[in-house]
Formats: C-alpha cells, sequence, structure tokens
C-alpha cells in the first residue's frame, strides 16, 4: 500500500471515531430531557393530592362558617324566647332552636367525616411526594451518569482531533480535499480496499483490472471507476 493511502486510512478511522463521539454527545442532552420527562406524572401526582387536600379544606371551612351562621341563630332565637310572654310564641322559638340545633350536630358529624378525608388526603401527599423524591433521585443519577459519558466523550473528541492534526501532517493538498469530499460523499468510507476478485468495499462494484492494478502497484492513486473510492489492495 503507498504511504499516503495508508496514512489516509488511519485518519479515515479517526474521523470515524470523531464522527461517532459527535454523533453520542448530540444524543445526550436528549436523553437528558427524556429522563427529565419522566418526572412529569409525579410531579402531576404530588399537585393533584395537594389540590385534593385544599378542596377538602374549603369545604371543612365552609361547614364551620354554616355551623356558625346556626350557632349566631341559635343565641338570636333563645334570646327572643328569653323576652317572649307569650307561651305560643316560646314553644315555637324552642322548636325553631331544636331544629336549628339539629342542623348544627348534621353538620358537626360532616366537619368529623372531613377532617378525616383531610387526614387521609395528607397522607395521600406523603406518598405522593415519597415516590416523585424516588424517581428525583434516579433522574438526577441518570443525567450526572449521561453529564459523566459526554465529558468522557468530549475527552475522547479532543484526544481523536489530536490525533487527526498528527496523521494528516504531510499529506497534500489536492489529495486531503478529495478525501474529504469523497468521506463526506461516500459516508466515512473513502478509502477502501478492492478485493481479489476487484470489487470495491465502498460501493461493491466491480473495478476494471487496469484500476486494480493501479491499486496493487501503487504507481498512482487509484480511484473506483463507480463511486471514485481511493482503493487499496485487500
Ligand atoms: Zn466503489
Amino acid at each position: 500500500m503507498r504511504d499516503d493511502v495508508q496514512q489516509l486510512l488511519s485518519l479515515q478511522k479517526i474521523d470515524q471515531t470523531i464522527q461517532s463521539l459527535n454523533k453520542e454527545l448530540v444524543k445526550i442532552p436528549q436523553q437528558q430531557e427524556a429522563a427529565k420527562e419522566r418526572l412529569a406524572n409525579d410531579t402531576a401526582a404530588v399537585a393533584a393530592a395537594k389540590k385534593a387536600y385544599q378542596e377538602n379544606e374549603v369545604a371543612i371551612k365552609n361547614v364551620e362558617l354554616d355551623i356558625g351562621t346556626r350557632k349566631d341563630t341559635v343565641t338570636k332565637l333563645k334570646n327572643q324566647q328569653f323576652e317572649t310572654k307569650k307561651n305560643e310564641e316560646y314553644t315555637r322559638l324552642g322548636s325553631e332552636v331544636t331544629r336549628y340545633e339539629e342542623q348544627i350536630d348534621e353538620f358537626e358529624t360532616q366537619e368529623l367525616e372531613l377532617m378525616e378525608v383531610a387526614d387521609q388526603r395528607k397522607s395521600d401527599i406523603a406518598t405522593a411526594e415519597e415516590a416523585l423524591g424516588k424517581t428525583q433521585t434516579l433522574v438526577d443519577e441518570e443525567i450526572s451518569g449521561l453529564e459523566a459519558r459526554a465529558t468522557q466523550f468530549k475527552e475522547q473528541l479532543a484526544e481523536a482531533e489530536s490525533q487527526r492534526a498528527q496523521a494528516a501532517d504531510g499529506l497534500e493538498e489536492d489529495l486531503m480535499d478529495t478525501y474529504n469530499r469523497l468521506y463526506d460523499k461516500r459516508e466515512g468510507a473513502a478509502v477502501a480496499a478492492v478485493t481479489r476478485e476487484r470489487s470495491c468495499k465502498s460501493c461493491h462494484v466491480q473495478v476494471t483490472p487496469a484500476t486494480y492494478a493501479l491499486a496493487q502497484s501503487g504507481a498512482a492513486i487509484s480511484h473506483c471507476d463507480n463511486c471514485g473510492a481511493i482503493l487499496y489492495p485487500e
């Protein structure tokens, strides 16, 4: 194999490494976002539990207001009862008082039930927060793991790039241009082996005997007749 083709082959290996590292690096922020999205469900569950608790608190407040207004009414009715001199009025006010006191009893029962619900809601919040905490820990671990990977890839990339500069050193500019153009066009297969059966390993088309002979002799750079890849004998 010609020295310059050998050198291009080394360069191509480094370029393939750089390309795959860049691909991996692009994926990392996407993977981190996907990890964060896993928190969304648990965060929503905590919010829903808190909302349910708040709604119940409002219901308790309303019941307390209902009890309060009825207690005020009972006080008023009892005052009226104390002041009246009519028996009939006294009895009527007495039954009103009883009616309101029964309502107060009902509301107080409701309040107790709502307070039990409040305890349940509080424990629902704790359960949801615990689940969120666990997911958060896992997601944090995943994100920091991905960050560590990114750091590793960046180090490998910097190393590959310095290797690339060394590998490209001394190559003719025209040959480099041809290689770079072919690398992009042939998706990383600018330099390819040609088999004994004269098959180009970049495009799998058979080259002419003259092209094959040139690749073997190395008298000049041999290009695949079909795809233009720089050939070397297998
Ligand atoms: Zn080819």
